[in-house]
């Protein structure tokens, strides 16, 4: 039985790619080139609005063993604003886009802004979906936060069994320059990487630590 306990630390990094409506944002290909080169194992959590401009970008990380994808939403609002209705359909239209996409029906959700009700979390389950959040905010979407910065608070803030919140979207400006820095510090600190699904124990893990 092969279990987390056996890779001693262990954490998820995860990349949200948001985008709201008339707001459109970049794909940050840098991150997916680190991740890729590294053999780094992250969870992407993707917005509808998103999905529909990177289409192929979309495809292609959906056929990369290394990520494991999430709905993010269809635009980006507040759930904390919305009726059950509109969250409704805000996670219903990213799961059929997702589904046609790539295959794929994910089985994760992360709200907005990690903003959320307990009214929207059941939303959430009504569609076979979990919400994540996460314990490590990097603070990436902020310009001022320098690489430096990054790397600090998030390898001063990780645990074991951590989330780290991050963003593939190029809001992040510095993220991607301090992405080499923080998966080697971690692995340093002994962490393995998992996906938010292999640390919650709801997929098999990786075959050697
Ligand atoms: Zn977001």
């Amino acid at each position: 039985m092969h279990s987390l306990q056996n890779y001693g630390l262990s954490d998820t990094l995860t990349f949200d790619a948001c985008q709201s409506a008339g707001e459109p944002a970049g794909y940050d290909a840098a991150i997916i080139n680190i991740l890729t080169t590294t053999a780094t194992p992250a969870t992407l959590f993707l917005g509808g609005l998103w999905m529909q401009r990177y289409s192929a970008q979309t495809q292609a990380l959906a056929g990369n063993p290394l990520f494991e994808l999430g709905n993010h939403s269809w635009s980006h609002p507040d759930f904390t604003q919305l009726g059950p209705a509109e969250m409704s359909a805000e996670i219903q239209r990213t799961q059929q886009l997702l589904l046609s996409l790539t295959g794929q029906q994910p089985t994760l959700f992360r709200f907005p802004f990690d903003r959320y009700t307990d009214e929207a979390v059941v939303v959430v389950g009504q569609h076979g979906l979990r919400a994540i959040s996460g314990d490590v905010i990097s603070g990436d979407p902020d310009p001022q936060v320098s690489a430096r910065a990054m790397v600090q608070a998030i390898t001063g803030q990780v645990d074991n069994g951590s989330i780290i919140i991050m963003h593939m979207n190029t809001r992040g400006e510095h993220t991607a320059e301090a992405l080499p820095e923080i998966i080697s510090q971690l692995r340093e600190q002994g962490y393995t990487f998992v996906t938010v699904s292999q640390l919650l124990g709801l997929a098999p893990l990786p075959t050697s630590p």
